[in-house]
């Protein structure tokens, strides 16, 4: 089918003076109806696999993938003949890719910090990886070896010993996750892979599969995570959501969203080139240009039709440029629009305007800030050095994007010795009393016999 041109909307705050609540209200979103029916989706999929483990993860691949699957394991050789039959140019180009991801995560490790409050008296502060991590690769409206690369990347970086990987089982792949993605793994040394989409993935990451057995015989078992990371669409990021606080997430990483803020001086076609990209992902990605020229407005609109004509993803691209979540926001000045963007909190953010880098400065709220005209955000979806698994739909007002500490906890050791524990006895004893927990100060002053006094009638 051929789609028509997008229903770009237009979002129109000149002449407003717009507080954050209110500007949160009129950037554009998808509404809180689609989530409501989604979560209630991603419930049932959660009850499905904790219930039934392996035959729950069987009925979903034949209902959302159109694969019969007896255990969701990918076999060694699969992985290793994929890297062999993998194309030259593509594995020069995940090459570059991972080397420039190592290079950034490495540089990222934190060192541990130690202070010394008195003589004697240190507390240290120890950044130490999770034991074992499940990542997510999405592979559903398009497939994503890039994703692997930026998953796994930080993961080793950060030293995580088990690492597992999950993406959607293809049909003409026979079941197993899409051949580039199996070779990416290869590339990077991962070998424990299962084909599983959506949010059963996350669920079994989260959860873990007993063991099992049919007619067959026995099905292995699946060992729970302690961190889940990845992209994904609606259902994924939902998943990740419901299941954060039994396990670890890296953010909402849902439907790709692009920002860019342009004034009059940036070139139509860069910026309709940037928002289709993004289109391209989902039909609920969204592309929202912010600028004080209704002159580039004009142009921009325009640019989107004849490409979107062209483009090979038009019907989805169509649909997310028409979406509630997309459209342009104009404004008087761009210190207005600086506010817009901070209170969409986009996933990416592109400024092209004048002294690009010094507006970039001011940005307090988005995943990953693209700066001028050279540096898309495809430039980061692949090859940039920066990681693309980032913050989405707002909660870049509060999360980050993938990085090392992800995957890393920061433990605090404290080690006094006798006299330096007795030089803040007084202390301790003043604020266990203030809140009436003196046994707190008893604990300190037992270790002090001449001092000893105990809370309470002997
Ligand atoms: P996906 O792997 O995320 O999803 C495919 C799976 O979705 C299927 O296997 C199925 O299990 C599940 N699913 C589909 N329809 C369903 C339904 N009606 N009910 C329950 N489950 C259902 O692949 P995709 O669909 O191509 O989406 C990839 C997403 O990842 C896009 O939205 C893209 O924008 C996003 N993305 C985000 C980032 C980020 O960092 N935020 C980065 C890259 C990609």
């Amino acid at each position: 089918t051929t789609a028509s041109s997008p229903a770009f909307r237009t979002i129109d705050l000149r002449g407003h003076a717009l507080g954050l609540a209110e500007l949160r209200a009129a950037v554009p979103r998808l509404t809180a109806g689609d989530g409501a029916s989604v979560e209630e989706a991603v419930r049932g999929i959660i009850s499905q696999v904790r219930g039934s483990g392996f035959s729950a993860l069987t009925a979903l691949a034949a209902k959302f993938d159109s694969v019969r699957q007896r255990h969701p394991r990918v076999p060694a050789e699969a992985i290793s003949g994929a890297l062999a039959g993998l194309d030259p140019e593509v594995r020069a180009a995940l090459e570059e890719s991972i080397a420039r991801a190592r290079s950034f995560a490495a540089a990222q490790v934190p060192a541990d910090v130690t202070v010394h409050p008195a003589q004697g008296a240190s507390v240290t502060q120890r950044w130490v990886p999770v034991g074992r991590v499940g990542l997510y690769v999405p592979g559903g409206l398009a497939v994503y070896p890039s994703s692997v690369v930026m998953n796994v990347v930080p993961a080793q970086a950060a030293g995580v010993a088990s690492i597992a990987l999950a993406s959607p089982p293809q049909k003409d792949n026979d079941g197993l996750p899409h051949p580039t993605i199996l070779a990416a793994a290869a590339l990077l040394g991962i070998d424990e892979v299962y084909a599983i989409g959506g949010a059963q993935a996350i669920v079994t990451f989260a959860y873990g599969i007993p063991a099992a057995h049919d007619d067959a015989g026995e099905l292995p078992a699946i060992a729970p995570v302690d961190v889940v990371t990845g992209p994904g669409n609606i259902f994924v990021a939902t998943a990740k959501r419901l299941v954060k606080g039994v396990v670890g997430i890296d953010a909402e990483a849902g439907p790709t969203e692009i920002a860019i803020l342009a004034d009059a001086g940036a070139r139509p076609e860069f910026v309709a080139a940037d928002l289709i990209s993004q289109a391209e992902h989902d039909p609920r990605a969204g592309s929202v240009l912010v600028t004080d020229s209704p002159e580039l407005a004009d142009r921009v609109r325009e640019q989107l039709a004849v490409l979107a004509a062209r483009t090979k993803h038009r019907d989805r691209v169509v649909e997310a440029l028409s979406g509630e979540q997309s459209g342009v926001v104009l404004v008087d000045t761009l210190d207005a629009g600086i506010a817009v963007c901070d209170a969409y909190a986009a996933e990416h953010l592109e400024i092209m305007t004048a002294d690009a880098p010094a507006i970039a400065a001011r940005i307090r709220n988005a995943g990953a800030i693209f700066v001028g005209d050279y540096s898309p955000v495809s430039l980061g979806d692949y090859c940039a050095g920066s990681n693309h698994v980032l913050p989405t739909s707002g909660t870049a007002a509060f999360s980050s994007g993938l990085n090392v500490t992800t995957f890393l906890r920061a433990i605090q050791i404290i080690d006094y010795s006798e006299p330096a524990l007795s030089g803040v006895a007084r202390h301790i004893r003043s604020l266990s009393d203030a809140e009436d927990l003196p046994a707190h100060g008893d604990a300190v002053e037992v270790r002090f016999a001449d001092a000893l006094r105990l809370s309470g009638p002997p």
